[in-house]
């Protein structure tokens, strides 16, 4: 074997080697967590449950812009999709217009809450239909969890939103956020935390029942390509790690809650309205949120 032929026969091999790997199939695994507050066109409760007149479109509406983020995921290559139903009942999304190889994660209470289903072997994650915080002075139906509840969550000091608190789960099992859509306010506010993610806004919040919004048809065009463009720059986005073991802060409308958690050593009630409580990581901080917001002695069955 002449040298030449040898270098040429280890070029080629090399080549051949190189190849398969490439065309060995690769994991993008993807989850996809749906609210509807941030879903164009949507401002109050006509549209946001079932009891509304308005309901049953929007819910269509709401499967449509979930449906272009995931068929933009799958066109990036994006092989395997959780999407979990993070509004009201858990049972907004019309699952028979998604495709056959979509997992659904539906009604509460459940661990994780809105990011349920999220582990530490996806790739990416995506926020579609999300508001603003309830310390928003803007934003469509700006609220943390609990529009009815709540008066204020914070992490380690800082408020948190709904989505920069399912940022910081996805962060915990290393996965980032890529790509969001909801009003200018949940954008500007998540953004804020998580850096710059790319984002559809489907509509300009007017206040908290009102907004110049795009139309649905819109909204899905640029959902898809938002969502596009986010997988195109997949390595530029880091997961949101937070300090822990993390402090975490609790306001309620209403004095009992404080008053009655405050009989258990975990919480330690630091106003007449609020509690506070320590936990390892925002898995033990996010069943700790679920108990508060989903216990109640009468639960059945
Ligand atoms: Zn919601």
């Amino acid at each position: 074997m002449s040298r030449l032929l040898l270098i040429l026969t280890i070029g080629t091999f090399a080549f051949a080697a190189s190849k398969a790997s490439d065309q060995q199939p690769r994991k993008l695994k993807v989850h996809i967590s749906v609210d509807m507050e941030g879903v164009a066109g949507a401002v109050t409760g006509d549209q946001l449950s079932p009891a509304g007149f308005e309901y049953g479109r929007f819910r269509e509406f709401m499967t449509r812009e979930a449906l272009a983020a995931i068929e933009a995921a799958k066109e990036a290559g994006a092989t395997d999709i959780v999407v979990a139903d993070a509004h009201g009942n858990g049972e907004n999304l019309l699952i028979d217009q998604f495709p056959p190889d979509v997992r659904v994660i539906r009604s509460w209470p459940r661990r994780l809450g809105m990011v349920a289903g999220i582990d530490d072997s996806e790739n990416a994650a995506l926020f579609i239909g999300y508001h603003s915080g309830t310390n928003n002075v803007t934003g469509v139906r700006a609220h943390t969890f609990s529009s009815a509840n709540l008066t204020r969550v914070a992490l380690n000091g800082t408020n948190v939103t709904e989505g920069s608190w399912n940022a910081a789960i996805a962060g915990h099992f290393g996965v980032p956020i890529i790509m969001m859509s909801g009003d200018d306010a949940a954008i500007a506010e998540v953004g804020k935390v998580v850096g710059r993610i790319e984002a559809a806004e489907t509509k300009r919040s007017l206040g908290f029942h009102s907004a110049n919004t795009i139309t649905p048809q819109a909204s899905y065009a640029l959902i898809r390509q938002r969502v596009g463009a986010a997988f195109a720059r997949l390595g530029d986005f880091k997961p949101l790690k937070l300090q822990t073991p993390l402090t975490v802060d609790v306001s309620f409308k209403n004095y009992l809650p404080s008053e009655v958690l405050a009989y258990l050593p975990l919480f330690e009630r630091t106003d007449s309205h609020s509690i506070r409580f320590r936990a390892r990581d925002m898995v033990e901080a996010s069943a700790i949120m679920s108990f508060i917001g989903d216990y109640r002695p009468d639960l059945t069955p």
